[in-house]
C-alpha cells in the first residue's frame, strides 16, 4: 500500500516525442502530482538544477545526449545522488537498459505506457526515497544525540567541566603521549581556602556560584589546549600539556591572582576567594599517573599548611 501524497512530489518528466509528455503528464497529473517536462538531455540538466524535482523518467533514446549520458551526469552530481531515475524504453532497447541500471537507474517503463504500472512505480520509488531519507535523518539524530548524550557523560553538571572520571582518562592518554614521545605535561591541583565558610555564610547556592565563577576565570586564564576538571567538592585540577615546570609556576601564580579578584556580589556583601595550589610537573621515572597525582595533591597540602593562598610545587 503506497502511503505518499502526490501533491507532495514534482517529477520531471524528459522525452524528446512531445506526445510521450503529454500522455505521461496527464496521468501523473490526474494522480495528483506536479510535474515539469523536458524535450532534450540539455534541457533536462537544466530543469534539475531550476526545479530540484523529487523522481525523474528519462527517455532512454533521444537525440543528442541521450538518457545514459543524462543519468552518467546526474549520478555524478552528490546532490542528486539519491535522485531516482526511471527509465522510459521501448521493447528492443535491452542492451541500452542494462547500461541504465550500471550508470544508477533505480527502474524502467517500457513503451506503450501502462498508466496503472506507471503509477505504481513511480510511487514506489518515491515512497522508497522518503523512507531512505527519514532513515538517513534519524540515523543523523541519532548520532547527534549520542555524541550530546557522551559529552554530557564527560561534564560535571554544576560548571561543565570535566568531571574526575573523564579527567583522568584525558590526563592518562596525555601520559602515555608523554612516555611514548618524550613530551611534558604540568598538573595543578587547586583548592578553594576555607569555602566551607562561604556555604556556612551564604547558604550552599551561593557557594555554587563561586564556583562557577571560579571556573569562569580558570578557563579564561587557562589556554585552550588545556584541560580543566573538577576533581572533587571545591578542588579543580588542571592538566597543561607540552608545559615545563617554570610555565606551570607560572601560569599557577597567575591563575592564584586572577581567582583572588573574583567579587561575588551577595545582598551587601561582596564575596572573594582565594586558593591553594599544588603544581607538578610530569617526569620520566613517574611509571603512573597516579604518582603525579600523589605528588600534586602533597603540594597542595603544603601550600595549605604553609598558610593558604599560594603555589607551592611538588
Ligand atoms: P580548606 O581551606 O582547608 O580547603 O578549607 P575548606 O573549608 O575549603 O575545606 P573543607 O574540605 O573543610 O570544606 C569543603 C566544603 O566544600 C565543604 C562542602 O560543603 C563544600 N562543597 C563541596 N561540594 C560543593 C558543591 O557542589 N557546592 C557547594 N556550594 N559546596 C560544596
Ligand atoms: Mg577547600
Ligand atoms: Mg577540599
Amino acid at each position: 500500500m503506497i502511503s505518499i501524497s502526490p501533491e507532495n512530489f514534482i517529477i520531471l518528466v524528459v522525452d524528446d516525442i512531445s506526445h510521450n509528455l503529454s500522455v505521461i503528464g496527464s496521468v501523473l497529473e490526474e494522480a495528483g502530482y506536479d510535474t515539469t517536462f523536458a524535450a532534450s538531455g540539455a534541457q533536462a540538466l537544466e530543469r534539475l538544477e531550476n526545479i530540484s524535482p523529487d523522481l525523474v523518467l528519462l527517455d532512454l533514446m533521444m537525440p543528442g545526449m541521450n538518457g545514459l549520458e543524462v543519468c552518467q551526469i546526474v549520478k555524478s552530481q552528490s546532490k542528486w545522488s539519491n535522485l531516482p531515475v526511471i527509465f522510459l524504453t521501448a521493447i528492443p532497447e535491452k542492451e541500452a537498459l542494462l547500461q541504465a541500471f550500471e550508470q544508477g537507474a533505480v527502474d524502467y517503463i517500457t513503451k506503450p505506457f501502462h498508466p496503472p504500472e506507471l503509477l505504481a512505480r513511480v510511487g514506489l520509488h518515491l515512497e522508497l526515497k522518503n523512507t531512505r531519507d527519514r532513515l538517513h535523518q534519524s540515523l543523523q539524530e541519532q548520532a547527534r544525540l549520542t555524541t550530546a548524550l557522551e559529552k554530557l557523560a564527560h561534564l560535571d553538571p554544576l560548571t561543565e567541566v570535566w568531571n574526575r572520571r573523564y579527567f583522568e582518562e584525558v590526563a592518562q592518554r596525555e601520559f602515555t603521549r608523554s612516555q611514548r614521545y618524550q613530551r611534558l605535561f604540568s598538573v595543578l591541583m587547586l583548592d578553594i581556602d576555607y569555602f566551607k565558610k562561604i556555604n556556612d555564610t551564604y547558604g550552599h547556592l551561593v557557594g555554587d556560584e563561586v564556583l562557577k565563577a571560579l571556573v569562569k576565570v580558570s578557563l579564561d586564564s587557562l589556554r585552550k589546549t588545556d584541560h580543566l576538571g573538577r576533581f572533587g567538592g571545591e578542588e579543580f585540577i588542571a592538566l597543561l600539556p607540552e608545559t615545563n615546570r617554570n610555565t606551570a609556576l607560572e601560569i599557577a601564580e597567575r591563575l592564584r591572582k586572577a581567582i583572588a579578584q573574583i567579587i561575588v556580589p551577595h545582598e551587601t556583601d561582596l564575596i572573594q576567594i582565594t586558593v591553594s595550589i599544588g603544581v607538578t610537573t610530569y617526569h620520566p621515572s613517574d611509571g603512573q599517573f597516579k604518582n603525579i597525582l600523589a605528588r600534586s595533591d602533597n603540594a597542595l597540602y603544603a601550600a595549605k599548611n604553609q598558610g593558604r593562598n599560594r603555589v607551592v610545587e611538588g
